[in-house]
């Protein structure tokens, strides 16, 4: 076919000269884990998402764990998860023995509802002790409205943001910040993976606005430990007849994992986090020439609605698509366009629909979110691609729809 180029995948990475001398330069230093590149990293993301603290970590599921570790969360506890999500947002509460309550999504955006909410909250009963909002493809969920959804109030929000670096979101407080801020949350967890926004190789981070959850949390990422004369509880062993710590001494007062990040991951992060506004310009500026381009497919086609004029840095560009109306189904669309060279990716199977869930709670009723995933189709988007790109796709996209 004419159309077929270079193949495009539905997302990649944009790794450019500078990335790759700042980690060859730490290569050269004398820090290749925790360091100096480490704290510069979290400084930026503090400063980019005016949260007061940030912890790097070893990738976004490890971010998810230690968030619901750093809130105490078990066995016993519910902690309510939109079922649209990657899998890493429910299986943080699986790990620390708590019990997931799926909450049904808005069948067009995908995301938590208000509705949603309260319906998952009274299912849970009196026992959900967290929710853990996804701002899906990079469009946040209105947590103005789910904070103030009833009995929700009291409840700790960890925002799950790993599409959603570099956007804009509203606030209880009227004022718009940025995605990170943990205006209204207790936590906001990231990921670095290649895929998303940013790419740090592996890597994840926490934001926080809590001394004490930053504090814990810094602990629970190495092992642990601490070396913090203040903290420690064993004066016997810790200290001398002078009552100085000892030098050797550390203590571990409650078991924590190794989700350091290292510093070569950082420094990458770090020089990609400078790039954090061009990447999210191109991103929306794709979008922009994917909805003007996707009219001609309409109403076969329709592009995710828009939920809010904040500024979303748009992660994934999905598609919602009729294919009965089309007289197909999304696995030959699929393969068409493979076939012209143009990747696709259908995000997500509902997590309640995995068989490690379904084992665990049973077939679970959720329309919303199985109407989403029912019509849904990731096309490529990414820092790299060009207009001519985006028109390719909508020409296969068009032509693998019959039309
Ligand atoms: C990517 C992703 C994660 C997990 O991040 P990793 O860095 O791959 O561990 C969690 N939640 C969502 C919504 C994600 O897209």
């Amino acid at each position: 076919m004419a159309d077929t180029g270079s193949f495009l995948p539905y997302g990649k990475h944009c790794i450019e000269d500078d990335d790759i001398e700042a980690v060859a330069e730490t290569l050269r230093s004398d820090f290749l884990t925790t360091g100096p590149k480490v704290d510069a990293f979290e400084r930026r993301l503090a400063e980019i998402t005016g949260a007061k603290h940030a912890i790097a970590v070893s990738n976004g599921t490890a971010a998810l764990h230690l968030a619901a570790m750093a809130l105490d969360l078990g066995p016993g506890d519910f902690v309510v998860v939109p079922t649209l999500t990657f899998l890493a947002t429910a299986n943080a509460a699986r790990y620390v023995g708590a019990e997931v309550i799926f909450a049904d999504v808005d069948p067009k955006t995908g995301l938590l509802t208000p509705d949603t909410l309260a319906d998952a909250l009274e299912r849970g009963g009196g026992d959900v002790r967290a929710v853990f909002p996804v701002h899906l493809n990079g469009q946040t969920a209105d947590m103005a409205a789910l904070t103030a959804t009833q009995g929700a109030g009291d409840l700790p929000f960890v925002e799950d943001s790993c599409h959603a670096l570099g956007g804009k979101q509203a606030t209880t407080s009227g004022t718009p910040a940025p995605v990170g801020s943990c205006a209204d949350s207790a936590m906001t967890v990231f990921s670095l993976h290649p895929v998303k926004v940013v790419a740090m190789g592996e890597g994840g981070a926490i934001t926080t606005n809590d001394d004490q959850i930053h504090d814990r949390i810094k602990r629970l990422r190495n092992i642990g430990m601490t070396r913090d004369p203040d903290t420690f509880q064993l004066a016997a062993q810790a200290f001398d007849e002078a009552g100085a710590a000892n030098p050797w001494y550390y203590e571990m007062p409650e078991l924590g994992f190794n989700y350091r990040a290292s510093a070569i991951h950082c420094a990458l992060g770090l020089s990609q986090l400078a790039k954090l506004d061009r990447f999210v310009a191109a991103r929306n500026q794709l979008l922009a020439r994917y909805r003007s381009g996707l009219t001609a497919l309409s109403p076969l086609v329709e592009p995710l609605p828009v939920t809010s004029n904040l500024e979303t840095g748009w992660h994934l560009c999905v598609v919602h698509i009729d294919f009965k109306a089309a007289d197909t189904d999304r696995a030959t669309v699929m393969n068409m366009l493979r076939e012209n060279s143009v990747g696709t990716q259908v995000h997500y199977l509902p997590v309640h629909r995995q068989p490690y869930y379904q084992d665990r709670y049973g077939e679970l009723s959720l329309p919303g979110a199985d109407a989403y995933y029912e019509s849904v189709l990731t096309l490529p988007l990414y820092v790299g691609m060009n207009d001519q790109d985006v028109d390719r796709v909508v020409r296969a996209l068009g032509e693998a729809l019959g039309l």
